[in-house]
């Protein structure tokens, strides 16, 4: 079996620098560290952080002590002041390219453009760069016609190119004036590139990554495009030994939050099958 693994695998900038932030707190306080909501988007490695003391709470306001994490893809606004407002410690991990989102959701406002923001309104990136600009923008994860003046759009950073352009091509013919910024994280660009150019290379693609992790769900999309034999597996416990008959050529690729070790644990099993 050959297997080939995408250069662009495991964390990305901004999740390494959320988990060494949070070891680092974890380490000096010796737990009693609180990230609203996990900190990265896979179960494996928030059970490894609970076990020195880092526990996702689904509330901010259930935290009484501690130190509060602001987790990679931001929290709400009145979130982040409620905490401030409180005087416990807080670790601001929320990655730059986020903040670049909010920045320039929040100048595109200021300039009076209606907001659109590009993903997925249940995603927390979404839902706290919406909070920066008091609610008032319009989240769109499909091609919609808008009837406005000036519309500003941005995108969430972990969405796929295709669909960013496809959104944007049917917001053109509504609006008088379309100014747009792509916030798509480079790290995802490079990942979803990378990853489309080896799937058209091997007989079968593997994805490894959260369930729950959107730029992971976006890679298995854009890959399933081009290699139709491609999984999205969390771990070495979903692969099916029945997906290999006939195949010789493997690629893998993973997700922004996928630990390298569940990745080398995959690709070891592989070689056996
Ligand atoms: S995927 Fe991009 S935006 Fe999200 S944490 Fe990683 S580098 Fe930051």
């Amino acid at each position: 079996m050959k297997i080939v693994k995408t250069k662009n695998i495991g964390f990305c900038f901004g999740v390494k620098r959320a988990i060494k932030m949070v070891h680092k707190a974890a380490e000096a306080t010796g737990g009693n560290v609180y990230t609203i909501g996990p900190i990265i988007h896979n179960p494996q490695m928030v059970d490894l952080l609970k076990e020195k003391g880092v526990i996702p709470v689904e509330d901010v306001y259930q935290v009484k002590e501690g130190t509060v994490v602001f987790r990679t893809h931001g929290i709400k606004r009145e979130e982040e002041e409620y905490i401030k407002g409180t005087g416990l410690k807080a670790i601001d991990t929320t990655c730059p390219f986020v903040k670049r989102v909010r920045k320039y959701a929040k100048y595109l406002k200021n300039k009076g453009y209606q907001v659109v923001i590009v993903g997925d309104s249940n995603h927390p990136e979404v839902k706290s760069v919406l909070s920066y600009l008091d609610n008032d923008g319009i989240v769109l994860q499909e091609p919609t016609i808008l009837t406005a003046k000036k519309v500003g759009v941005v995108s969430q950073t972990t969405l796929d190119k295709g669909t960013f352009v496809e959104i944007v091509k049917e917001l053109i013919g509504g609006v008088e004036e379309l100014r747009i910024y792509n916030t798509i994280c480079e790290s995802t660009q490079i990942r979803q590139d990378e990853a489309i150019e080896l799937s058209g290379k091997v007989d079968m693609m593997l994805v490894v990554g959260g369930k729950n992790s959107s730029n992971t769900a976006k890679l298995y999309k854009v890959v399933h495009k081009v290699q139709p034999k491609t999984y999205h597996i969390e771990t070495v416990e979903d692969l099916e030994p029945g997906w290999f008959r006939g195949v010789s050529h493997v690629g893998i690729t993973g997700g922004a939050s996928t630990p390298d070790l569940i990745i080398d644990t995959v690709e070891r099993r592989v070689k056996n099958f």
